[in-house]
Formats: structure tokens, sequence, C-alpha cells
């Protein structure tokens, strides 16, 4: 969610005539996006204030601006302890942000607009959209659960849902701009329709998905279990551009913590919707979140987190060390467990998660799998001479594109042309190694399709001055997965 709403608050910035500055250069303006939920994001923010000073005191009218979530819970604390910032705007307020600017430089003192709730969908603010191929499109904002470990909705408010229509409307101006892939954000998706009153709408959101002509995937993030019902797996399973992934936060497999976590279901009842999704979607790719360390577990609370893990198969978890969250119930709770037995427990977690999502990816070497290139995916490829996309499950690929056996006019291997696929373009290739975290393809492709998704990649690139020739001195244009640079530098003043 924070990536996107970085995303609106560079596009902005490029409506009032703000421009990302070069690599390198000193910007005008610097905009930490900033969120609560990261550890230690305040001491990291002050951190990166504090190296800010000296530049901002060696360049006269060079402007600094705080938002997100951290701007949300400490407002003009921040202005106290760092008096150098320019402005200061809630998670309310991110439409407000050249305004807040303007009027920091003209009457030369720091502003701070913090909303208690949302008075517009932030979906109508303009975007500078990281991905030429890919785009997050938001469905709702805030949420009504109160897991008792988490800062969003004392930070984020209500939940607030946009209406189907225009969720829709977006997509598909998306789509027109060569956009194939579509991930559907909410801090709650399966809550979806809560607002206006239809508890089925986000299944029936799906199905409307499945219905635009060149969107090719659509995925969605997060899902609660304690919301997550049958009509929405049925959805997925019958919507083919439904893709068979699945993120489903677990937190804990303890029935115990997960009460104490004020989370809406039980080990079993997670269990019984992951045997239905596969019932449905015998291909479905589950990933989850799980925290370790959580106030009061016990070693047999833990014991029963693995004991889910190893029953769920999960190919991939994003792991946390519990770390007391201030402003959140779970922080003044009893039994706050020692650092270093998170840490052990932590250690064994993660050595399970790997061990299964490796077995679960050996199970894939020889079958064939569908990848959308993607840029900024593989760290390594230009060492190892490969690219890099997700196949249908999500699952991260690393492929040999085999350069000299491929046409770009037929899509089909073998041509000698010399083209390679570009990010954006879809690659059929078949799994000749797993690892935990990823599969490798190393044999040629099996076919190669060029999408409008890789147009409009090629077109970006050509307007940001680099030819397709070299395509790793590209890779800047439409990266995906890449933190939007909003400072440090990325804003210049403007014209
Ligand atoms: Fe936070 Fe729980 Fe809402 Fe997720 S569902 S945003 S963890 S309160």
């Amino acid at each position: 969610m924070n990536m996107h709403d970085s995303e609106r608050l560079a596009g902005l910035l490029e409506e009032a005539g703000y421009r990302k500055s070069a690599s390198g250069a000193a910007p005008d303006v610097v905009v930490f996006n900033t969120c609560a939920v990261r550890e230690n994001a305040d001491n990291r923010l002050y951190g990166n204030l504090g190296h800010l000073l000296p530049v901002k005191n060696s360049r006269p009218g060079m402007q600094i601006a705080v938002g997100g979530c951290l701007a949300q819970k400490d407002r003009a604390a921040i202005t106290d302890r760092a008096p150098w910032v320019d402005v200061v705007f809630g998670t309310h307020n991110i439409g407000s942000l050249p305004a807040l600017l303007e009027r920091a430089r003209i009457e030369q003192t720091a502003q701070v607009e913090i909303a208690e709730s949302l008075e517009r969908f932030p979906s109508v603010l303009p975007a500078r959209r990281e991905s030429p191929y890919s785009a997050w499109v938001a469905i709702s904002v805030g949420c009504n659960n109160t897991c008792t470990f988490c800062i969003v909705p004392s930070l984020r408010g209500r939940e607030e849902d946009r209406r189907p229509g225009d969720v829709l409307a977006e997509i598909r101006a998306l789509v027109g701009d060569g956009v194939l892939e579509v991930t559907l954000l909410g801090q709650n998706v399966n809550s979806y329709g809560t607002a206006f009153g239809d508890r089925l709408a986000f299944g029936k959101l799906l199905r409307a998905c499945g219905e635009i002509d060149g969107l090719e995937r659509v995925r969605f993030t997060s899902p609660h279990p304690k919301d997550f019902t049958d009509d929405v797996i049925a959805a997925m399973a019958q919507t083919p551009n439904v893709m068979p992934q699945l993120h489903m936060p677990l937190q804990s497999g303890s029935s115990a913590v997960l009460r104490a976590m004020r989370r809406a279901y039980r080990r079993d009842s997670y269990l019984t919707i992951l045997d239905k999704v596969r019932a449905a979607i015998p291909d479905a790719a589950i990933t989850t979140d799980i925290i370790v360390g959580f106030p009061g577990e016990t070693e047999q609370d833990f014991a029963d987190t693995l004991d889910v893990v190893r029953r769920a198969r999960f190919v991939g978890a994003f792991t946390f060390q519990y770390s007391i969250r201030p402003g959140t119930p779970a922080a003044s709770m009893p039994g706050q467990v020692p650092a270093d037995v998170v840490a052990e427990r932590y250690g064994r977690l993660v050595a399970l998660v790997d061990e299964i999502a490796l077995a679960e990816n050996q199970g894939l070497v020889g079958r064939e799998v569908e990848v959308l290139v993607a840029a900024g995916e593989g760290r390594k490829d230009e060492a190892t001479r490969r690219m890099s996309g997700r196949a249908r499950d999500n699952r991260l690929v690393h492929f040999t594109p085999s350069v000299n056996t491929l046409s770009a006019s037929t899509g089909t291997a073998g041509t000698g042309s010399g083209d390679l696929p570009r990010p954006g373009d879809v690659v059929v290739t078949t799994v000749t190694k797993a690892a935990p975290h990823y599969l490798i393809a190393d044999g040629a492709p099996l076919a190669v399709r060029r999408t409008p998704g890789g147009d409009a990649w090629l077109a970006r690139a050509a307007a940001a001055g680099a030819g397709p020739a070299g395509q790793s001195g590209l890779a800047d244009a439409g990266r995906s997965g890449q933190p939007v640079l909003l400072g440090m530098p990325a804003a210049a003043r403007p014209a």
C-alpha cells in the first residue's frame, strides 16, 4: 500500500511540475513516505533526517517532507525533533503535498497537515506508475479489524471501499495503456463491499476482472482468513485470469496466540480454508506471513506454528520477529518473549519454511512455466546472462533468454533474429533447477510472446533516452519491485 502511495506522490509532484532528479544529483525536494509497521521505522527516519541536515544547510531552498504512517502517528513531534523538516502530511493528506510544499516555501515555516479520516479516495489522484506492464489498484483503504500487534487501524482509519465501477474503470484504462497484470490492494480485500453493503463484492469483482479483454493476470493482497469465503474460492477457480496464487497471512499456528492477537480464526479453520483452495485450484502456490515471539508465545505455541507450516506446505513466507510497536495493544501485554528466545525460534522457522519451499519448488523441475518478464527482479541477471520474471503462480523465475534463438517477429523459438524478450513480454520455458526462493530455467525458451506491456516498456525506455540495444542499461525504465524513489534524490524544483 505504501509503494502505491509513493506512486501517487510521484504522480502528484510530476503534475505540479516537479521532475525526478538524475541519479547522483542533489535534489531540491526530498519526500519520505514512512511505514510505521516496519521495525525501527522511527529510528531510521530520524537517522536519515539527521544525515540530510548538512545537505540542506548547504543548499538554500531545499525542502524535506515526511508523510505516511509515521507522520500520521508523530505529527508535529517530527518538526519538534527535526525542525529542518518543511512539511509533515498524514496518510489521508497525500493530495495536499504540492500545496504544502508551496506554502512552506512562501511562508518560510513548517506545514503540518494531518486529517483524521479520508476525504477522498486516493485513487482519484494522479500516479506515476513504476511499471508499464504491472500495476497496483487500490480497492479499499483502512481496516476495521483490531489485530493487537498492528498499528494500521489507528493510522489508516476504518475501511473505505471504492465503488466497483471505479475500480474496473481504472483497470480498463491501465490495460489500454499496456498493463497486463493488476494486483488488487487492500488491508483486508475480503471485507471489500462491507462499506456499501455487499458481502459478496470481492468475488464479484474478481469475476468482473475476468471480463476485461487484455487483462492477463489478476492478483490480490492481502486477504484475511476470517473473511475468506467459499464464493471467493469459486471466483478464483472459475476466472481464468485470476492467478493460481494466494498470500494468506497466518501470523501464528497457535489458536491461543491467535486469540491474543485478536485474529478471529483458529489453526483448524485456517487449514480448512487451504484445503478448500487446493481442492478448487490444485496448483495454487500459497504463501503467508508469520510473527514469531508474540507476547505470551510458549514453546508449545511455537511448535503449533511449525506444525501448521508443515501441513500448509507454504511455498514462501514473510517471517517476522515480534518487536514492540508503540501504540499497539500488544506493546503493553505481559509475557514479552526475550529477544534471544525469539531469535532462536525465528531461525528454526526460517529453516523449515525454506526446506518446504525447496521441496515444493523441486516438484516443478521439468515443468513448463509462463513467465511475465520483469525489470529489476534478478539482481544477478547481468552476471548470469539470465532474465527474470514471475510465473503465473508468482514464483520468481530466472531464465536464459537464448538470445540467438528467439524471433521478435514471430514470437517463436529458433528463427535467429537475436532480439531479447522485453520486460512486459511473456516467455514460456521449462524449469531446470529449483532453490527455496526461485526457479531456474536454463533451456531455450519454448515461446516468446510480444505483448502491449513490452511495447509500453519499450516506449517508456525510449522516452527515458535509452535504446533497446543494451537492455541491461534500460533497467531503470519500468523497474518493477523497486521502491519508488521520491527523494535522495528524486524530485527537482518545478521548472
Ligand atoms: Fe492490521 Fe489486522 Fe487490519 Fe491486517 S487485518 S491491517 S494486521 S489490523
